[in-house]
């Protein structure tokens, strides 16, 4: 369980006007500011939750993330991490936890990635037999196979992520920290990666707590999700309720052959090609059913599609919601 309730974080920067004259001035007369990355930042994680903390760059989302870690203390607030504080406990917490910042790297760049694994595993002070299991298990989930041998420099990105979210699970951690695992990542490196984590959520019961800006990463993995936006916490809720809220709207997607059918009021004509429309519809005032077979008693449909609002329509509209 982790319990995160009022937690302030501001950071210390110095203020620094353009110019050489002005850059001199401040090293000998240093001004401040005073930039506040989190306000009264609450929430709670259950065992075994997996989470997706969203928000714009410079929301506060890695702020959040290192203070959970312990490796940044808050100016006030509580957190709890099955009974640990990060940042007053964070040897015994970090044996309990992984980490993965997809923009820094926990391997040692010039050596095979097995020569980090096993650092890893005596920082740790991980059993060997369980290494063993470990090791073995994520290099097949993984297909870790020839890159272990390989120094971190010369793999791909995705090569190179993989081997990173295995070596933040070695020591079997019951909370994973994952902040967006897969900037960067080709299609097929990012579902490998949404895929693993899946399982591993599923079948290890490890807490999740995701940043990205991949709405698909959302989709695929979480449902509750976490908006925050300019240090504040600005919804908790799951992914399928809030996109309800935010939007009903369905949009139809048709194609047909012969005489373009006419819309009626309850429909929004967003696209229109020769033989194919897609039209916006407000199933308050027309029924989805109703709006199909007005249309198909106009002309040959061939194919017709419904969505509702894309998570990415969502959270877009969300930010514009709330101006962040
Ligand atoms: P996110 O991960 O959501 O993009 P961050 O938590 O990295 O956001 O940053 C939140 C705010 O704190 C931003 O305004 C950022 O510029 C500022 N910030 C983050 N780290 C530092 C730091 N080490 N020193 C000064 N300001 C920082
Ligand atoms: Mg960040």
């Amino acid at each position: 369980m982790i319990e995160f309730q009022n937690i302030n974080k501001t950071y210390r920067v110095a203020k620094r006007q353009a110019g050489l004259g002005n850059a001199m001035k401040a090293l000998f007369s240093r001004e401040y500011e005073l930039v506040h990355a989190l306000r009264n930042v609450s929430f709670n994680i259950q065992e075994g939750e997996m989470v997706g903390y969203i928000g714009p760059n410079g929301a506060g989302k890695s702020t959040t993330i290192k203070i959970m870690c312990g490796v940044l203390t808050p100016d006030s607030g509580k957190c709890v991490i099955e009974g640990r504080t990060p940042w007053k406990e964070r040897i015994p917490h970090v044996r309990q936890i992984g980490v993965v910042f997809g923009q820094r790297s926990q391997l040692w760049w010039d050596v095979p990635v097995i020569d980090s694994f096993e650092l890893l595993r005596d920082m740790y002070k991980v059993d060997k037999k369980l290494y063993k299991n470990n090791l073995d298990e994520l290099s097949e989930l993984l297909d870790l196979g020839e890159l272990l041998k390989t120094p971190a420099r010369n793999l791909s990105l995705g090569q190179r992520m993989r081997c990173e979210i295995a070596a933040s699970l070695l020591h079997n951690p019951k909370t994973l920290f994952l902040d967006e695992p897969t900037i960067g990542l080709d299609a097929v490196s990012k579902i490998a990666v949404r895929q693993f984590i899946k399982k591993l959520n599923k079948e290890h019961g490890t807490t999740v707590i995701l940043t990205t800006h991949d709405m698909q990463d959302i989709e695929a993995l979480t449902q509750r999700i976490l908006l925050i936006g300019k240090g504040t916490i600005l919804l908790d809720g799951n992914l399928d309720q809030l996109k309800k809220q935010v939007s009903e709207r369905k949009t139809i997607v048709l194609k047909y052959s012969g005489k373009a059918p006419k819309i009626c009021v309850g429909m929004t004509l967003t696209e229109a090609k020769e033989g194919h429309l897609v039209i916006s519809l407000e199933p308050s005032v027309l029924q989805v059913s109703d709006a199909i077979a007005y249309l198909a008693a106009q002309t040959e449909l061939l194919d017709v599609s419904v969505a509702s609002i894309t998570t990415e329509e969502m959270v877009a509209t969300l930010y514009k919601e709330y101006s962040i």
